[in-house]
């Protein structure tokens, strides 16, 4: 069969050939691949910054957001059936038996580092025609979700976010009143940091949750990130005509903030304007540029005066996914054209080269693989 795959040895991309996927546990679920993502990890590993193949292979086929559909499944599954169309989860446990979150299932809070991910880090990931895993790490979407459901792994960033935040913000009295037709948190503000497919995603979820929503962006406006904004209600303010200073003045309080761009500079830059009682999420991985000076004084004084916090978030459990592809349903009844509008293109696998190591511009690129 096919496979997109990278070699780092030689630092090379390409299609390759390799051997079919076999189920070999009664557990086991074999997936026709149907489609794949392109993210900013993915160019990153075809950079070669990253990515490691699977032990005694040279090669890592690569490819993490995607979407299958079950063409066989071994004696004991029960989660899925045949003519099932699934996202598979990306990380797979470490071996450990003294890592709590690998043994109960929540390898995305992994302790060792010694977890896998597929297409990442020691397992091959999904660009390829078929795939086989076990029944555990699947998740059906609905039909219906068909066109869209590629969307469903990078939605999981915004979600595992956003199940935190509540979590988190239980420790204070931050419930909104409750409002007839109006969501969770309708009295709270949210500043986007970025308007790539993570931030607009984000963007989506944190609207669906009530949240008063500003994206903050490069690209002047109009745009067509701008445009999928208008679209679903949040603001939209670009960094050539708005500083931070002006996005947090017409925000007022900032009681969350999603990181989604990975740069370090505008993030820390950012924290300053949190609110009180305010909540920062990073998700992006800045590469190495170097050291920035950043007031720590003041993010210090405010940290602690305004009771804030910080955190980071990675990867995702099956509660994040399962409120993804409840969410992607919500998202496609209130806003079709928006979410439509987040996949630029569909192109064959031989496109691939174009795709992960071109500039190729648009929200989200998507390889067809069957
Ligand atoms: C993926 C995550 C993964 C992370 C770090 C992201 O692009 O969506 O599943 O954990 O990269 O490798």
């Amino acid at each position: 069969m096919r496979a997109i795959a990278v070699t780092p040895a030689s630092k090379q991309l390409g299609l390759i050939d390799i051997t079919e996927p076999k189920l070999s546990a009664p557990t086991d679920v074999m997936l026709r691949m149907l489609e794949a993502g392109v993210c900013g990890t993915d160019k990153e590993i075809c950079a070669f910054e990253y990515g490691t193949p699977p032990n005694g292979s040279g090669e890592l086929v690569i490819g993490h957001e995607s979407l299958g559909e079950v063409i066989e499944v071994g004696a004991d599954v029960t989660r899925v059936k045949v003519g099932d169309l699934v996202v598979p989860m990306v990380r797979r446990p470490c071996p450990h038996n003294d890592c709590p979150a690998c043994r109960s299932g929540r390898q995305d809070f992994c302790f060792t580092g010694d977890f896998t991910e597929r297409g990442i880090k020691g397992r091959h990931g999904f660009m390829a025609q078929l795939v086989v895993d076990d029944e555990q790490y699947m998740n059906p979407v609905p039909k219906n979700l068909r066109e869209v459901a590629v969307l469903v792994e990078p939605l999981t960033i915004a979600e595992k976010a956003l199940i935190q935040v509540w979590d988190v913000q239980q420790r204070l009295p931050w419930s909104c009143p409750v409002t007839a037709g109006k969501a969770q948190a309708h009295c709270h503000r949210a500043i986007v940091l970025g308007a790539g497919p993570v931030g607009l995603l984000g963007a989506m979820a944190l609207v669906k949750n009530g949240f008063d929503t500003y994206v903050y962006a490069r690209e002047p406006v109009p745009n067509p990130k701008a445009d999928v904004l208008a679209k679903i209600g949040a603001k939209y303010l670009s960094a050539e005509t708005h500083s931070l200073a002006a996005l947090a003045e017409s925000v007022g309080n900032v009681d969350l903030v999603y990181e989604a761009t990975g740069a370090s500079r505008l993030a820390f830059d950012m924290i300053q304007y949190l609110g009180t009682n305010g909540i920062f999420v990073f998700t992006g991985v800045p590469g190495r540029k170097g050291p920035v000076e950043v007031d720590t004084d003041a993010m210090m004084r405010n940290l602690v005066l305004k009771n804030q916090v910080v955190f980071g978030t990675v990867n995702a459990g099956r509660d994040a996914f399962e409120a993804s592809i409840r969410d992607l349903g919500a998202f496609v009844d209130s806003w079709p054209e928006a979410v439509g509008g987040l996949i630029t293109g569909r192109f064959p696998m031989e496109a691939h080269r174009d795709l992960l190591l071109g500039k190729n511009g648009g929200i989200k690129n998507v390889i067809r693989l069957n």
